[in-house]
């Protein structure tokens, strides 16, 4: 078996007497697409924190491609390539779409510009490279944000909630995307709440409740499971 992408083995978050994230272990292979769902406030935003070292967890380790990232700074994993969107979008609205871009690089100016216009490409935005982000309709400042964290080329993207407030036009622009960066060989994982969205593009999906990881499976499989049922409807 290849290298997992990401293993995750035994992640605890607290916050207080608050378990964010209760022992969770997963493991990510390359070149697929997975979700990760649950009810609000299950612990999906705080996983993604915990990988990307914004918070530090308590318990557990986290591995990237064979090496262990936990302890880590958020600028030193993301330079290892890992990527992620927020749940709140982040552009910097007096900014152009293509400096909205431009502001994660560093080195040669050409090269970068060519990178943010052939990635704006990717999303169907280049003809608005040049207006404000903030004159952006909502979908659209998602797609800046979601094409910004390809500026580096990472292998692993993190999106969190990229669907959310996004119209049907410009959401499938985004999961077209997504699935090309599968075919690139890249892995995905993303919190979604809409399931035709997680039925559609992800392979595997993980399931949180109160922190704890309850299922695993393909989609059609977890939509069925008791647990699964039972922690979004049987309260
Ligand atoms: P989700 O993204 O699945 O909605 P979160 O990861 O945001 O869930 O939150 C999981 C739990 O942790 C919730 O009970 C939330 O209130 C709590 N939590 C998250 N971040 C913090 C924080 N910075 N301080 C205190 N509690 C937090
Ligand atoms: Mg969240």
């Amino acid at each position: 078996m290849a290298t997992p992408v990401l293993e995750i083995d035994g992640l605890s978050k607290h916050f207080g007497g608050v378990a964010a994230v209760d022992g969770v272990s997963l493991s990510l292979e390359p070149g697929r697409i997975y979700g990760l769902i649950g009810p609000n406030g299950s612990g999906k935003t705080t996983l993604f924190n915990c990988i990307t070292g914004i918070e530090r967890c308590q318990a557990g380790r986290v591995s990237f491609n064979g090496e262990r990232i936990d302890g880590l700074k958020p600028y030193e994993i993301a330079r290892k390539g890992i990527g992620r969107t927020f749940q709140v979008i982040r552009v910097f609205p007096e900014l152009s779409a293509l400096e909205n871009l431009l502001v994660v690089t560093r080195g040669g100016l050409a090269e970068a510009e060519a990178r943010a216009l052939e990635l704006l490409r990717f999303v169907k935005l280049e003809g608005l490279r040049n207006e404000y982000a903030g004159n952006l309709s909502y979908g659209q400042q998602k797609l800046v944000e979601f094409v910004r964290v390809l500026m580096r080329d990472p292998t692993l993207i993190l999106l969190d909630e990229p669907a959310a407030g996004v119209n049907r036009t410009l959401l499938n622009d985004l999961l077209d995307a997504v699935r090309r960066l599968r075919d690139r060989g890249k892995t995905v994982l993303l919190v979604e709440h809409d399931m035709k969205v997680v039925m559609g593009l992800c392979e595997t999906v993980f399931v949180l409740d109160h922190g704890e990881k309850i299922a695993e499976g393909e989609p059609g499989v977890i939509q069925t499971d008791e647990r699964v049922i039972e922690a979004y409807f049987g309260r």
